[in-house]
């Protein structure tokens, strides 16, 4: 399934400025304005997405800034989710993408979730042919970065 992937990450961004108008956060958007044809599964990569921007809500201050961003470079895609949030301690951060693993179980405990989300999400990115990995500074806040690979599809006439 081809789907466009900057008016997907633009629908994401906007359905969560809408869930969370209550807490006063600015959501940033730099998407390309034209399309980019990206061979996935668009209920999948919705599950991965909405993980990944509910996490920068859920650990970010209310009137702090979350920027969605996207860049292409030739046959790969790169995807930023940017917040301003408490951050993952460095030796933390290898582990956010295993299963049932939660920084600081007392703060997770309080904030709800099981700890799958971001297993969930390497799983179906890479199983996408992409991957997914973490900058962070603990009280400065963290990006997750998505790649995906997109190929032109000359058939669909897609991605010229
Ligand atoms: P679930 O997604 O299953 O509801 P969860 O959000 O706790 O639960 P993950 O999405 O897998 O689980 O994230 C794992 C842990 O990584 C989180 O519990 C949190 O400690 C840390 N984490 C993830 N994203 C962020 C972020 N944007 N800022 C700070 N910490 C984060
Ligand atoms: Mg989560």
């Amino acid at each position: 399934e081809f789907v466009d992937i900057s008016a997907h990450l633009r629908h994401i961004a906007e359905r969560f400025e809408m869930l969370t108008k209550d807490r006063n956060i600015d959501f940033v958007k730099n998407i390309p304005e034209h399309a980019v044809y990206v061979s996935m599964d668009k209920d999948k990569m919705t599950q991965v997405f909405d993980n990944i921007v509910s996490n920068a809500v859920k650990y970010s201050p209310d009137g702090g800034i979350i920027s969605v961003q996207m860049f292409t470079r030739s046959q790969v895609v790169d995807i930023e989710i940017t917040d301003q949030g408490v951050g993952i301690p460095k030796e933390s951060q290898e582990k956010i993408f295993d299963r049932f693993y939660r920084v600081d179980k007392a703060r997770a405990r309080n904030l709800g979730g099981s700890g799958l989300g971001l297993a969930i999400a390497k799983e179906l990115v890479q199983a996408h042919g992409g991957d997914i990995t973490v900058d962070s500074e603990w009280k400065k806040g963290t990006t997750i970065s998505v790649t995906l690979p997109y190929t032109v599809n000359e058939k669909a006439g897609v991605n010229e």
